[in-house]
């Protein structure tokens, strides 16, 4: 498994300051031209988020870090039609009301067979979570994972959050504010589901 890691720093409007780690590879990696460290810097994070629900639960994290000054540590799932990755998101709170957020890439394996690639269409019927990648077919209320899904990944989907991963988010923001709330000075972040 290649070992994975990208930084960002943003502060309290979600302008990227700073990227870097293997930043560039992963954009790559993953077709993005349009995310190259030179044409990120000095725009919003939000810009470069697809979906209003994924927006909204970012910015709550960045948000809860910088209010709180306590870091926190977040679960994802970023796959490609080859590979699920599992990565793990560590947002720090840092001096001059900015937050530094690690991309650590955790674990990955080979989807066999791979899945249909997918791209994204603000139209399209189908959708998929930004957080753990699960699938709601149109006309479904049923959240599928990818694991499973193969050749029936669709081709065009809209991102949102499904109910799992907005739990779990709202699970970890309550945590970090209790934490701060109690005035714990150890920075002992929350447990990973
Ligand atoms: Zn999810």
């Amino acid at each position: 498994m290649k070992f994975l890691q990208v930084y960002a720093v943003v502060d309290t409007s979600y302008r990227l300051l700073w990227v870097g780690g293997e930043w560039d590879e992963f954009a790559l990696q993953n077709a993005a031209q349009s995310a190259l460290a030179n044409t990120v810097l000095s725009t919003s994070l939000m810009a470069h988020i697809a979906g209003d629900d994924t927006r909204l639960l970012t910015s709550r994290l960045i948000d809860t870090v910088l209010t709180t000054k306590k870091p926190l540590r977040l679960e994802y799932r970023c796959d490609s039609p080859s590979m699920a990755r599992k990565f793990l998101l560590t947002i720090q709170p840092m001096k001059d009301d900015r937050a530094l957020m690690v991309h650590d890439l955790r674990d990955a394996w080979h989807f066999s067979p791979p899945l249909t690639p997918w791209h994204y269409d603000p139209h399209a019927r189908d959708c998929k979570c930004s957080y753990c990648g699960h699938v709601m077919f149109d006309g479904s209320s049923d959240w599928v994972s990818c694991d499973e899904i193969e050749e029936r990944h669709p081709a065009f989907v809209t991102y949102a959050v499904c109910p799992t991963c907005f739990d779990y988010v709202d699970g970890v923001v309550n945590e970090v504010e209790a934490r701060a709330a109690a005035g714990t000075d150890t920075d002992s972040e929350n447990p990973v589901r």
